[in-house]
């Protein structure tokens, strides 16, 4: 009987990419996936580390699969990611149930790493090249996103992500054009070029704007990339947009915030000056262009000015959506050094005021694609009833299509928007794209 696999992603797009990785060479391993861990051979815990909280979920369900073993000797139990990187064999020593320790690096290796009679079960160094997908991936899938880098060195003072994921490494132009045929010929429609920053991505003289430009003409009609750093947004990147007819226009670009003063603590490389001129060229180059971010508030030192100063230009420069943090301690980190001076309930309390204006921002940009056709990829039906197909459009805004069951995944269609809300344009399918 072929032997199942079970696997839980905690974290980023990088995470998702290298389960999705796993899941093809266990897929081609004779492997068969299951969504019940109880079900499983062999179970996965893929985990983040970039917040705490994100942490403790991961150990309490890493708890609870590892436990399984006192009825199923056999199930394999393996932690890896970040967190796997980042607290090594403690994972082994706090849960003893747990068999392999496996960071980033290593998650392609794991089929070989079960099957080896050697008695090492942490691996977490460091590798020298970046790799992606070694065989094909599962069928049927109309989205999909391809690794172009691994590693980042910018050492953002809160972020773990340096010393977890490692240096930044870029892969060869080559292996990524391979690796986009695959997903194009597995019928993903949909593709997301992902890295910690690949605007720093070098593959000898080809960098990230020439990248694009080789491989655009050959993609399909949406390419994407995730995620950018402000500092390194150059206007040959920005031009991209303008130019190639297959780019999205589409552009996570995180703020972090808005005081300059703050984002010299961050060690984010820019000030809030170079970073409205960015937008205004790449709303220049695309006057259509949907913009997302990331906005951390009660970090280190914040003050109220500060704070307003990130509300102000919140407000200036209204993104279509936002993900937004309180700021948390990660040890190890040279935040973690400052004093986390920032009183809790006022960090709350910042936070719950962004939300409210970015939320309000949110609803207002969606207005903007009322009575406009839009060109909607169907992803699934919705969860929700009534029953109606979901897509997304080129801008990367979740639409749902009202009275219409005969629509499938992988559907390009033009939908007549007719209403929104803050997260969801409603419309009606008009023809097929
Ligand atoms: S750019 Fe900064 S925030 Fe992003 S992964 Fe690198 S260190 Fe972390």
């Amino acid at each position: 009987m072929a032997k199942k696999f079970y696997i839980l992603t905690f974290g980023c797009q990088m995470n998702e990419y290298d389960s999705e990785v796993l899941e093809s060479i266990l897929a081609s391993d004779g492997y068969i996936m299951t969504d019940k861990p109880e079900d499983a051979d062999l179970a996965v815990i893929n985990t983040c580390s970039v917040r705490q909280k994100a942490e403790s979920r991961a150990m309490a369900r890493i708890g609870q699969i590892a436990a399984l073993k006192k009825d199923m000797p056999a199930l394999k139990v393996i932690v890896a990611g970040c967190m796997a990187k980042r607290a090594g064999q403690a994972i082994i020593d706090d849960l003893p149930g747990v068999d392999y320790v496996v960071g980033p690096d290593y998650i392609p290796e794991i089929p070989d790493i079960i099957a080896s009679t050697d008695s090492e079960r942490v691996y977490i160094d460091e590798k020298a090249e970046a790799t992606g997908l070694a065989r094909g991936i599962n069928p049927g899938r109309v989205t999909g996103f391809l690794a172009i880098t691994k590693g980042c060195e910018n050492y953002c003072s809160y972020c773990i992500v340096p010393y977890v994921r490692g240096s930044m490494r870029s892969r060869p132009s080559k292996s990524i054009i391979a690796e986009l045929k695959i997903l194009q010929d597995m019928g993903a429609k949909d593709i997301t070029l992902l890295g910690q920053n690949v605007n720093s991505y070098r593959d000898d003289s080809l960098d990230f704007p020439s990248l694009l430009q080789r491989i655009a003409p050959d993609s399909p009609s949406r390419l994407r990339f995730l995620t950018s750093h402000p500092k390194d947004m150059s206007d040959e990147l920005i031009a991209c947009f303008a130019e190639l007819p297959s780019l999205c226009q589409s552009l996570h670009l995180p703020l972090q915030a808005g005081s300059d003063k703050i984002l010299e603590v961050m060690n984010r490389g820019y000030t809030s000056g170079h970073y409205l001129g960015l937008i205004n060229k790449l709303r220049q180059a695309a006057p259509n262009i949907s913009l997302t971010t990331d906005l951390i508030v009660g970090f280190p030192g914040e003050t109220d000015d500060d704070f307003e100063q990130t509300l102000k230009l919140v407000k200036e420069i209204k993104y279509d959506s936002a993900f937004m943090f309180r700021y948390s301690v990660r040890p190890g980190t040279k935040a973690a050094e400052l004093d986390d001076d920032v009183p809790e309930a006022e960090k709350i309390d910042r936070l719950n005021r962004l939300i409210a204006v970015q939320q309000e921002i949110s609803s207002e940009q969606n207005t903007r694609w009322i009575g406009r056709s839009l060109e909607v990829l169907i992803e699934k039906r919705s969860r929700r009833e009534p029953f109606w197909p979901q897509g997304k459009t080129r801008g990367g805004q979740s639409v749902l299509i009202k009275n219409n069951d005969q629509l499938n995944a992988g559907d390009l269609i033009m939908v007549e928007i007719e209403s929104s809300k803050a997260k969801t344009l409603f419309g009606l399918f008009e023809k097929f794209a």
